[in-house]
């Protein structure tokens, strides 16, 4: 079967009981057992709920996977593979990780005694030059958040693995739709369900799909032990948003690529970063690794400074001032002041996340209408500061 067509399919195999085409929430937390110290398939809610095995077996199948496992969020999911770690492991991430990935790496994994640290996994050399002999796990994202790197992922799965290291990439940008990194050589998927999966900004999740039996048991035992999994509701929620998943994000990135496109000729935009655009340094590789598009988020620095570009996220109407992604509304923020507020400006100026950057969630309204809205917040900006004052 094709993507779509498992998408709505594997995992919601008809409830056998009644015939529903829709299988029911299960919110039993304890299932009676066939005698004393005999196990049926699900015995208690955290170690396994058949509404978040049908999820799981939906996500082992669009991620080429052999297994899945639905986390409470996405953190809890790259937490659950930090777990893997012992003291004296070391970690090698990607420059541009997701800010909570940095965060928990840097303020939380590293407390156990694990070493962190950030290379550009764009410059192979460089990233390869960064591994160490106690390297356990490389994590990589690709685009890349907010300035849409492109990584090659299965350059970067020789390299881990070339050094006995696990490569994981978060795949919550891509989605299964455009990349799939297990069929790239990754070792771990993992998503912050919240976005594309879930899609309606209606459900907070997280997963990870595993390429190899071993690793998923050494996963699942740790979630068992540890907790944080997805609840029956969420999880029902996460499968409805599955089945349109193809349909959104091809769509989306659709309007993604006319957005682009149409910015990328606007006086006043100084540049417009989305690796649908031929001259964005990761095109090529964008081309091969991602499935006929090339993703709903794009990137654009308006001329000017701070100020400007802050006014232009506030003055759009469709385009919600917020953070998050990935859903049916779209959805617009100033890096600077909200998503990588956090870090000190000379490290977010060095890392290239410039005053004027606004970053766009694209969603699923119409291309004309999201144009427009976009073109009267822009209108203030005086053609004159534009790109050739830049
Ligand atoms: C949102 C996000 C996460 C974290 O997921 P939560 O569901 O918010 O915990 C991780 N990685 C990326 C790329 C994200 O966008």
């Amino acid at each position: 079967m094709k993507f779509r067509t498992r998408a709505i399919h594997v995992g919601n195999e008809r409830d056998p009981l009644t015939g529903a085409v829709v299988r029911p929430i299960h919110l039993a937390t304890t299932y009676v057992q066939p005698g004393a110290g005999e196990w049926g398939e699900f015995d208690y809610s955290r170690s396994g709920n058949p509404t978040r095995k049908a999820l799981e077996t939906t996500l082992a199948s669009l991620e080429s996977g052999c297994g899945a496992l639905a986390y409470a969020s996405g953190m809890a999911a790259i937490h659950g593979v930090t777990m893997l770690l012992s003291a004296g492991d070391h970690v090698l991430a990607g420059t541009d990780v997701y800010g909570g990935t940095y965060r928990l790496l840097h303020k939380v994994v590293n407390r156990a005694g694990i070493d962190v640290s950030l290379a550009p996994a764009t410059d192979l050399d460089a990233f390869e030059a960064a591994i160490r002999p106690e390297t356990r796990l490389v994590w990589i994202e690709s685009p890349g958040n907010p300035l849409l790197s492109i990584t090659d992922i299965a350059a970067c799965a020789e390299i881990a693995h070339r050094h006995g290291a696990l490569l994981g990439v978060d795949n919550t940008f891509a989605t299964p739709v455009l990349t799939r990194p297990l069929e790239l050589g990754a070792d771990i998927v993992m998503h912050s369900a919240t976005k594309y999966l879930g899609g309606h900004s209606d459900v907070l999740g997280g997963a990870l799909v595993v390429r190899d039996k071993e690793l998923y048991d050494r996963l699942y035992f740790l979630q068992n032990a540890t907790g944080a999994v997805l609840a029956p509701l969420e999880s029902f929620l996460c499968s409805r948003g599955i089945k349109t998943l193809e349909l959104r994000v091809r769509e989306q990135c659709r309007t993604a690529q006319r957005l682009a496109e149409w910015l990328d000729g606007d006086d006043r935009i100084a540049r417009v970063l989305y690796p649908g655009l031929p001259d964005h340094p990761g095109h090529a590789i964008a081309a091969r690794q991602m499935d006929g598009a090339f993703g709903a988020m794009l990137s654009f620095e308006v001329a000017g400074d701070f100020a400007a570009a802050k006014r232009v996220a506030e003055s759009t109407k469709l385009f919600q001032l917020a953070v998050s992604l990935g859903a049916v509304e779209s959805l617009i923020e100033q890096p600077a002041s909200m998503s990588h507020a956090s870090y000190d400006r000379d490290a977010r100026l060095a890392h290239g996340i410039r005053d004027g950057l606004i970053r766009l969630s694209v969603g699923l309204e119409d291309f004309e209408d999201l144009q427009g809205d976009l073109d009267q917040a822009l209108a203030w900006i005086s053609q004159a500061g534009g790109r050739h004052l830049a």
